[in-house]
C-alpha cells in the first residue's frame, strides 16, 4: 500500500492488523531466536507503536517473552509468528516490528539488510548482495 499504510494478517485470518505508517524497508534477522521462532529467518518491518492497530482478533494473539526486554506475538489458532515488541521504558524507541511475510501486497517494502548474520544457520548462505551486520 506504500503511501497509505500497511495491512497484514495471519495464516488463518483470525488476527489482522494495520499501521498508518508506510515503512519501505525490511530487515532479515538471523539470530537463533528468530530462526527457531519463524522456522528460517525473521524478516520484519519496524513501525511506530502509535501507528499500529490490531483490527481483528486481539484476543487470539498469544505472547511469548523471548528475553527480559522483548515479547513476541503469534496467532493462537494457526501459530503464525506476527510481532516482535521491545518493552516500553525510557531509552527504548517506541516501535513494533511486524512480520514482512504477514503483509498484504503490494507492501511497498524491500528487504534492505541482514542482521545478526553472524548467527545464521549453517544450512544456507546469504547471497543476495545486501549488507550483512554481524549483530544489529
Ligand atoms: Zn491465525
Ligand atoms: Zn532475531
Amino acid at each position: 500500500m506504500g503511501a497509505t499504510g500497511i495491512t497484514g494478517h495471519c495464516l488463518c485470518g483470525a488476527v489482522a492488523f494495520q499501521s498508518s505508517a508506510s515503512p519501505d524497508e525490511a530487515d532479515a534477522c538471523h539470530c537463533s531466536q528468530c530462526r527457531r521462532w519463524s522456522g528460517h529467518y525473521w524478516a520484519s518491518v519496524n513501525v511506530p507503536l502509535a501507528s499500529f492497530k490490531v483490527t481483528k482478533g486481539e484476543d487470539r494473539i498469544g505472547w511469548f517473552r523471548s528475553s527480559d526486554e522483548v515479547r513476541r506475538g503469534f496467532c493462537r489458532d494457526c501459530g503464525s509468528a506476527l510481532i516482535w515488541q521491545p518493552d516500553l521504558h525510557p531509552g527504548h524507541s517506541r516501535i513494533i516490528s511486524i512480520s514482512a511475510g504477514s503483509l498484504d501486497a503490494p507492501t511497498g517494502v524491500r528487504l534492505k539488510k541482514h542482521i545478526f548474520a553472524g548467527d545464521k544457520g549453517d544450512y544456507y548462505e546469504i547471497a543476495d548482495g545486501l549488507p550483512q551486520k554481524v549483530a544489529y
